[in-house]
């Protein structure tokens, strides 16, 4: 955005968008007219954007509920009920869901319970241990890593393995041998990579709690995150993306940040060698919208020195507190 001298704008993205497969061919494949979707509505938007689009104009109900809502989903299941559609910690507001206690009213009503775990990747959450039957994740992030690849992978139990393999099959989803080899290369180093990217983001989190201007940390392994204790339970660690609220100034403050940045680039994917920025959109939101103090960024936390991180971070906070 900044090279091509572009004002944020939530429309762009929208058209820009794209879905990685690796969430469409599970919801394709077992979602038909007339079925019932529980989708969270901290969900990554372009799942949000299928289901609202396709998904609705093929019949389906799509519905989004509370990302803590946990055992209480039951009230939510219908007797058409297929799908319950979960991703923890939620996209850009990091929201943990009980997994188990979803999977469980989820079970009992004979739903398929998918989890799009992109965040944790499977070194630090392993879904089909806590009740999921289908765990997807998006390869372009850590297992890539360096931000040159767009890749999904899905995983099944063995109840659900068949009818998801004979869906992939049929839309026709091929990756190139070449990016699957870079992944699978990229694999290789991702246990290392994603540990330095755990430590220099839990630092600088920590560290960005204590600095003014900042009025909170939605970073789930932060003692201070509402679903900290939810965090520790289920999962065996945290990645290097999470989101920052400004202590108010409005989107002047937000785009006084972003410009100021000179090491974190304008990049909206992550997982990837460098460190990215993106300011945070909350205006598709049903029922989490959530109440903050000012506007929200998000910061993926890439390998670079985290004491030149925290100086770019401060220049960027300057800026805001300056605009504001
Ligand atoms: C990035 C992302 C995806 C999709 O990834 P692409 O491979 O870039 O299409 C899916 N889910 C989540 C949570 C993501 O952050």
């Amino acid at each position: 955005f900044k090279k091509n001298k572009m004002e944020y704008n939530p429309v762009v993205f929208e058209k820009l968008e794209e879905v990685n497969a690796a969430v469409t061919v599970p919801l394709l494949a077992f979602l038909a007219a007339g079925d019932h979707l529980l989708i969270v509505d901290s969900v990554y938007h372009p799942t949000r954007h299928f289901a609202d689009t396709m998904l609705k104009r093929l019949g389906v109900e799509v519905e989004y509920y509370a990302p803590h809502i946990g055992a209480g989903i039951a009230s939510l299941i219908k007797p058409n009920t297929k799908v319950v559609f979960t991703e923890s910690p939620g996209s850009n507001t990091y929201e943990v869901q009980d997994i188990p206690a979803i999977a469980k009213a989820a079970h009992a009503a004979n739903a398929i319970v998918m989890m799009d775990n992109t965040w944790a990747t499977p070194l630090y959450f392993k879904p089909l241990d806590h009740g999921v039957d289908i765990s997807i994740h998006a390869a372009t992030k850590y297992p890539a890593g360096h931000s040159d690849v767009l890749l999904g992978t899905v995983s099944a139990n063995e109840t659900y393995w068949k009818q998801l393999y004979e869906g992939f099959c049929m839309l026709g989803c091929c990756s190139g041998p070449d990016d699957i080899y870079q992944v699978l290369r990229g694999l290789r180093t991702m246990g290392v990579r994603l540990e330095h990217h755990r430590q220099s983001a839990l630092d600088i989190a920590g560290w960005l709690e204590t600095q003014p201007g900042v009025a909170q940390v939605l970073h789930p392994a932060l003692e201070s995150h509402p679903d900290h204790a939810l965090w520790k339970r289920d999962f065996c660690g945290s990645s290097g993306i999470f989101s920052i609220v400004l202590d108010g100034g409005g989107q002047k403050a937000q785009h006084a940040f972003l410009d100021a940045l000179k090491i974190f680039g304008l990049g909206y994917s992550w997982g990837g060698y460098e460190s990215l920025a993106v300011p945070v959109f909350l205006g598709d939101r049903t029922v989490a919208k959530g109440s903050y103090a000012g506007p929200l960024i998000r910061l993926q936390i890439g390998l670079e020195d985290v004491e030149d991180l925290k100086a770019d971070i401060l220049r960027g906070l300057a800026a805001a507190a300056a605009a504001g």
